[in-house]
């Protein structure tokens, strides 16, 4: 199958960033096979040639940390402290979730992740691995999927396990799923946090994923109370703490990080760990991280939106926008964090975060056909005389038009093509409340009901 989109403006993100007016992409199946100027020839041989005029095609987002798991749990965790939020709220209703219950909580946040663009997303761990794996299969994107693990700390008992059955589980999903779907879904090893993870448990998660070669995704200097923990258990920073055990790797994506003395900063950058920034989750309840100062020292940040309880939209161009607002405000600049350094953060520094680069994160020759078309025509996003900014500052979920995933289109203007949205969001909240009545979370009516 082939096929021609034209007489558009290209955004590439390559090493050179070259972008093209009235340029042209060409499709062989699920790969690109040029990326610029379509010929005469292209268009002859073409198997269906789309023109879109006045449209904008940039690489597919990358949402480097989603708890697909908790996206039915949205607005359970709101205006409460970080441990009510852990021990009351979320942990209870993430343990009476069953595998169904994780396939629709999937579903429905593969839609949001559709519709905003978000081709590739990096799940931060839920407990069934079964339930996403149909969910992505089904919803056409791709993701990364983990198991999350404790087995210590205050966790809800039925997640807590011990060592040898967590990775004797994870081992089992990487089997089953590892590079299912056409390559789409990978899976990789999670640790949830320190403060419920044990020393055997990191060192054996970090043995496995160097075997298997694959990455591990990981909550780590998350908020201030891991950090005193962590020091009064090891005598060491959280970061710290991993460098004694040879836990600090290129491949583990180490998500929020917001705790970070210089030193720490310096032992991420030698060791080449990535990170994932979550701005929405930070402003709510983590801190500010010193994302650019991390970037200065050339560590790899990608964005994520984190989970729906943290912060309630589930919306990678949300946290582009306010990328560039927490930065410029933290550091009283309105020069810090630009758009193109956003936009680089979204699109092929996530696809490095997740070890991808070579097939995603980039609109380049050879490289998987995962993009998306916007229609920049809307009173939120007009006029545009500065695309870029325009994007990261101004861009909402009604410009993102269609998404093309391993060549197919998933989203096609305004449609989602892979999932029966409708019936999702009904039975989304009926799963819902039932999980919230089995877990018996009770939330108080704000205001008197009558
Ligand atoms: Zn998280």
């Amino acid at each position: 199958m082939k096929r021609v989109f034209k007489d558009t403006t290209i955004i590439t993100m390559n090493s050179n960033r070259e972008c093209y007016q009235d340029g042209g992409l060409v499709v062989e199946d699920a790969t690109i096979s040029k990326v610029g100027r379509v010929c005469p020839e292209d268009l002859a041989t073409a198997d269906e040639v789309i023109s879109l005029p006045g449209r904008v095609i940039l690489p597919g987002l990358v949402n480097t940390h989603v708890h697909t798991s908790q996206q039915l749990a949205r607005g359970l965790g709101d205006d409460v402290s970080v441990f009510t939020w852990f021990y009351n709220r979320i942990w209870p209703f993430e343990s009476h979730m069953t595998e169904e219950d994780s396939y629709i909580s999937t579903l429905l946040s593969a839609c949001e992740l559709i519709r905003s663009g978000v081709s590739t997303f990096a799940e931060a761990g839920g407990q069934y691995i079964n339930g996403m794996g149909k969910a992505v299969t089904q919803a056409g994107i791709r993701g990364i999927l983990t198991r999350s693990v404790m087995d210590i700390g205050e966790g809800p008992m039925k997640m807590l396990d011990p060592v040898e059955k967590l990775m004797a589980s994870q081992e089992e999903m990487l089997d089953l799923w590892h590079n299912q779907a056409n390559g789409r879904i990978k899976v990789w090893f999670a640790l949830r946090t320190l403060l419920n993870n044990s020393e055997k448990l990191v060192l054996k998660t970090f043995q496995l994923a160097e075997k298997h070669g694959v990455g591990v995704h990981m909550h780590l200097s998350e908020i201030l109370e891991e950090v005193e923990v962590i020091r009064k258990r090891a005598g060491f920073s959280p970061v710290g703490y991993l460098a004694q055990l040879g836990a600090l790797v290129p491949y583990l994506l180490a998500v929020h990080a917001v705790w970070l003395s210089e030193e720490d900063i310096n032992l991420l950058a030698t060791h080449d760990v990535k990170v994932s920034h979550n701005p929405a989750a930070a402003l709510r309840v983590l801190g500010f991280p010193k994302v650019t100062e991390m970037m200065a020292r050339g560590i790899c940040v990608g964005l994520g939106t984190d989970g729906a309880p943290s912060n309630n939209r589930m919306n990678i161009l949300d946290e582009m926008w306010l990328t560039t607002l927490l930065h410029k405000g933290r550091l009283h600049d309105p020069m810090a964090m630009p758009a193109e350094t956003v936009l680089q953060m979204a699109t092929i520094d996530g696809a490095r975060c997740l070890h991808w680069e070579n097939e995603i994160g980039s609109l380049e020759k050879g490289k998987k056909a995962d993009f998306v078309v916007l229609n920049p025509n809307t009173v939120g996003m007009m006029p545009v005389h500065d695309l870029v900014s325009n994007i990261v500052n101004s861009m909402h979920s009604d410009n993102v038009e269609s998404l093309v995933v391993d060549g197919l289109f998933v989203l096609k203007e305004g449609k989602i093509l892979t999932i029966a949205e409708d019936d999702v969001i009904k039975e989304s909240g009926e799963r819902a409340r039932a999980i919230a009545k089995r877990a018996e979370i009770h939330l108080t009516p704000r205001f008197p009901l009558c």
